[in-house]
Parts: structure tokens; C-alpha cells; sequence
């Protein structure tokens, strides 16, 4: 059987780039950046002023000049329309262009006028104060944005300062989603007292919202084959096929069965992990990956993390998903041989992470208030009061 390690090494040897699209950057928040934005001018353009005031010559301040004569006011956007001699200044506004010669903006509050005339008696003052200086933010032809990267609220402030008004981003996959099991009705449905709801539809399309990503299909499936084939057949056609329940060792469990049949390559069946040990992947020969996921919720919230998000992850650029080291507060016991992972939450606002309750991978409520996947490590029957490595959930 695969270590845990070995299968995402399989899935980061299967992972290739999407390809690229351009979008327009009102839809490009979400969206993973495709290549790189550069400075299209200096940032600041120009010195520009950082308060409402008058902006003076600091040589002549220097000379003790203290009264000026108001030659014209700048606004944001607007340039002067008088020249200005010895002994003179402009009003300006904050976000106007400080014009060249000038290098002091002093606070209205600072000053006194009095008729065309502005008088201040400000003692302390240096070249520049209170001005933005032109190219002090970023300089032309300098990187503002590196790949990979989510385009955040402040990344598409980016890209509109620098005028990207479309965007280069990869492509979103397109993804078929199927759930399998009789026993599985939808919530809308009254269950037999024999019969469950499908919470790992909702757990599935959740967590692929959480990242932007949205199933063109989605399906529940009756463990029958002859039901089962035509709908996964068809499924191949997408670039991702989520599948999750009928992976394991029971007479219901055709989904492996089915995907050999259809001309899928096993790529791994069985990692040695709990929960979620049964997971089957596979890729067809056109391309498409296949993560057949086991159908309790835990196992199905743990293999979507570590297998099928880190996919389509390093798809769009990104790299192996990153485990954080933090302080486990409590101890945990173990009995199998396997990587081992468990719903954990961080303690008081803090990265320090301790237990859930957890009753095993068929606990409806085990990840509810999970902050994090904690792990812990096949070699390692006992963690207690120790760095352990965990994978964020949120
Ligand atoms: P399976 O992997 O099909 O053997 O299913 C393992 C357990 O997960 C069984 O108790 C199933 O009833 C349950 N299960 C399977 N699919 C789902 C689903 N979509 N939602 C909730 N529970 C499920
Ligand atoms: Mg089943």
C-alpha cells in the first residue's frame, strides 16, 4: 500500500497547468493570476501632495521667508495656471501634482490667511514633508504582482492602479461530482429509518466553492452498475471526476470495478492513511483525473484536502499544499500503522491547536469546528504535548 507521501507525489507528477484565459477584472477576484503585472508608470506619477495645503519652496522657508503671496489652488487632477515667482505659493489639495520647484506642502491648519496673502510660523520642516514622492510606491517596469496569486479585493486594487482591465488567469477545470450509495437520500427527502441524507454532495460542492471552483454536474448514483456506467462514462468528458462511497471492500463497492472497465489507469488504490484509506485515483488516457473518494463524511472531507484540492491546487500554479508546524495541546493515542489525521481547533484565538471530539470517520459532526486537519504520523503511537504538523481548513 502507498504511504501518503508517495500517493500526493503521484498527484503532483499527474498535475499539468490549466490553460489560460482573459477575463475581465470586475470577475477576476477568486481567480487564480496567470502571469505576472508590471508597473505601467511610476507610483506615485508625480510628487504628490498628502494634505490639504500650500505647497512652498523649502529653500525659501529656510531663508525665514514666512509670508506668501497665493498665486493660484491646485486640485487633484489639475495643474496651475499661474506661474509662480520668488516669495509666492500655492494652495493645493491633497492628490494634487506638488509642482516642480516645490518641495514642502504645509498644513492648512498650519497657516493663517489673509486676503491673496498666507502667513504660517511652522519652525520645523524638512524637503518633501507631507508629499508622496513620485516612483516612491513602485517604479516603472518593476513587478507589482507575482504568479501564483490569488486575486484578492487588494490584488484587483492592483491590477485597476496599474490598468489591467482584463486578466490573465488559468482557466477554470471543469468538474463532475457523483455520490454513490442506496442507502443515501437527499435532504429535501424523509428517510427511511434504515436510510441517510447526502451530506458529502453538500460537503463536496462546499469545499469546492470555498475555492472558487463549481461542479458543471452533479449526481447521485444507486450501487448499481448497470445504472452506474453510462452516468461515469459520461462523466469522463470533464477534466475532474469526484466520486465519493463504493471504494472499499464491500459487495456494494463497483466504483473501482466500473472505472477499470471504462479504461481508466489505476493510478492508486489504498493509501495507507485513516481515515480515508480506500481511496481509488485514476486518469484516462484523454486526460481526465479520477478521485473516487470513500463515502464516510470524515474520510471524504480528509481525501478531498489531501488528494483532490492539492490537484487542482498545483493545476493553477500553486505548490504541494503546506502543512504548518504548531504546539499540540493534549495527547492522542493510536493503534494503526498509518498517517492518521483528526479534526483539531486553535486554542484561544491563538496557532496552538487542541483535540475535537472525533468518534471516527462516520461522525456527522467531526469537522464542524475544525480549524485545522491535524496529523499525525504513522511512525508516532502516542503525540502528546508536541510540534505537529496541520493542514488548515478554513
Ligand atoms: P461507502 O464508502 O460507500 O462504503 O460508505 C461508507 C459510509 O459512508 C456508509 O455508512 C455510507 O452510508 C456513508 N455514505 C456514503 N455516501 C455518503 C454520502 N453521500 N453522504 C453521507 N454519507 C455517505
Ligand atoms: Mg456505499
Amino acid at each position: 500500500m502507498l504511504s501518503f507521501q508517495e500517493a500526493q507525489n503521484i498527484i503532483s507528477s499527474e498535475a499539468a497547468l490549466l490553460r489560460t484565459e482573459h477575463i475581465p477584472l470586475d470577475k477576476a477576484v477568486g481567480r487564480m493570476l496567470a502571469s505576472d503585472v508590471y508597473a505601467d508608470r511610476d507610483y506615485p506619477p508625480f510628487n504628490r501632495a498628502a494634505m490639504d495645503g500650500f505647497a512652498l519652496r523649502s529653500g525659501e522657508l529656510a531663508d525665514g521667508i514666512r509670508t506668501f503671496t497665493i498665486v493660484d489652488t491646485i486640485y487633484a487632477g489639475t495643474v496651475p495656471k499661474e506661474p509662480a515667482g520668488p516669495g509666492t505659493c500655492y494652495r493645493i489639495m491633497t492628490g494634487a501634482a506638488v509642482p516642480e520647484g516645490f518641495d514642502v506642502v504645509i498644513r492648512v491648519e498650519d497657516t493663517v490667511e489673509n486676503e491673496a496673502v498666507m502667513t504660517t510660523a511652522i519652525n520645523s520642516f524638512k524637503p518633501f514633508l507631507n508629499i508622496a514622492l513620485r516612483g516612491e510606491d513602485v517604479k516603472l517596469g518593476e513587478p507589482v504582482l507575482r504568479c501564483p496569486l490569488m486575486c484578492s479585493a487588494s490584488v484587483a486594487s492592483v491590477l485597476a492602479t496599474v490598468g489591467k482591465s482584463t486578466v490573465e488567469v488559468y482557466a477554470l477545470p471543469s468538474i463532475v461530482l457523483i455520490t454513490t450509495g442506496d442507502e443515501v437520500v437527499s435532504p429535501e427527502q424523509a428517510p427511511s429509518p434504515v436510510q441517510i441524507r447526502n451530506s458529502n454532495a453538500a460537503l463536496l460542492k462546499g469545499l469546492l466553492k470555498e475555492k472558487g471552483w463549481i461542479p458543471e454536474m452533479v449526481f447521485h448514483l444507486p450501487d448499481a452498475p448497470v445504472v452506474m456506467e453510462p452516468v461515469l462514462r459520461e462523466s469522463l468528458s470533464a477534466d475532474i471526476v469526484i466520486t465519493c462511497g463504493g471504494v472499499s471492500a464491500g459487495d456494494a463497492d463497483f466504483v473501482p470495478g466500473l472505472w477499470k472497465k471504462l479504461g481508466v489507469r489505476e493510478l492508486f488504490h489504498k493509501v495507507a492513511i485513516k481515515p480515508g484509506k480506500p481511496i481509488w485515483c485514476g486518469r484516462t488516457a484523454e486526460g481526465t483525473m479520477v478521485f473516487s473518494l470513500p463515502g464516510n463524511p470524515f474520510s471524504c472531507l480528509v481525501t478531498y484536502k489531501l488528494f483532490v484540492e492539492t490537484y487542482i491546487d498545483l493545476c493553477h500554479g500553486m505548490g504541494l499544499k503546506a502543512f504548518r508546524e504548531t504546539m499540540f495541546n493534549g495527547t492522542r493515542h493510536k493503534r494503526s500503522a498509518l498517517d492518521e489525521f483528526f479534526p483539531a481547533r486553535f486554542m484561544d484565538g491563538g496557532f496552538d491547536v487542541e483535540p475535537l471530539p472525533y468518534r471516527g470517520s462516520g461522525d456527522v459532526l467531526a469537522a464542524k469546528d475544525a480549524d485545522v486537519l491535524a496529523w499525525q504520523p504513522a511512525s508516532r503511537n502516542t503525540i502528546v504535548q508536541e510540534r505537529i504538523k496541520v493542514l488548515p481548513l478554513r
